[in-house]
């Protein structure tokens, strides 16, 4: 998702209180950013945060952060959020941050973050930008830098091929298991407990397509 260039994005983003600035400088001391300490999960290429917010909302006892490399995406995201927060609600367990996930290993320390969400991100179809995918060898290489031992990565997606790539990719990457997986997630109901929707998965569920899902760990 790359939405049209907005002016001021980038002011409203360093002015926010709900985005980590200069997120390296938090490498090794991210249970200081939270008011409370407890466990820190993140969703990679988080797009607008419906999925984000409504997890903490609803896992208090859990703190996110949610990383979107465009500035004007990251946006729309803090707009939700600011609605959400004026309306009494606060959420004083979700920060956000505008980077791209190739930095991941820069800005968190092993064993910081406890569990990544990946969900319908973007496919890069051409072989050639194969790396870019977020289910990359090279992308998997990149969170076990930053996950402990028995820590998982969870995938969504509507796109086969790309969720085929992912299962291969988890198989042929060194440290990695796949522990589920699913092609129609929505009609498998052991996968299904507790999941919270995202946007795409709203848009492409309603329309027919099934959703693949994936859960895969990471030993060392
Ligand atoms: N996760 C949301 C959902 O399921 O509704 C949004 C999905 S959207 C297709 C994928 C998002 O990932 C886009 O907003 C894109 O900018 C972001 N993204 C892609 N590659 C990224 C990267 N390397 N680092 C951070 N964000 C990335």
């Amino acid at each position: 998702m790359r939405l049209r260039n907005i002016p001021g994005a980038k002011d409203a983003i360093t002015e926010s209180p709900y985005v980590v600035q200069n997120p390296a400088e938090c490498k090794g001391k991210w249970a200081q950013v939270f008011t409370q300490e407890q466990p820190i999960h993140i969703e990679v290429g988080m797009g607008k945060g419906r999925f984000l917010m409504d997890m903490a909302k609803l896992h208090p006892e859990i703190n996110y952060i949610g990383i979107e490399m465009y500035d004007s995406v990251l946006l729309r995201a803090l707009q939700k959020r600011e609605k959400i927060e004026e309306a009494g609600e606060k959420l004083d367990n979700l920060k956000f941050m505008c980077v791209d996930a190739r930095l991941l290993p820069e800005i968190f320390e092993k064993g910081e973050i406890q569990r990544i969400y990946l969900n319908f991100s973007d496919p890069w179809p051409k072989a050639r930008h194969a790396k870019r995918r977020l289910t990359s060898r090279e992308f998997l290489a990149r969170y076990s830098q930053i996950l402990p031992d028995g820590a998982t990565v969870e995938f969504k997606t509507d796109n086969k091929g790309l969720f085929e790539f992912s299962l291969e990719e988890v198989n042929e990457s060194e440290g990695w298991k796949l522990v589920a997986h699913t092609f129609d997630l929505h009609h498998q109901e052991d996968m299904m407990e507790g999941n919270v929707m995202t946007e795409y998965e709203e848009k492409f569920s309603s329309v027919g397509n099934p959703i693949c899902k994936l859960i895969a760990v990471f030993h060392e």
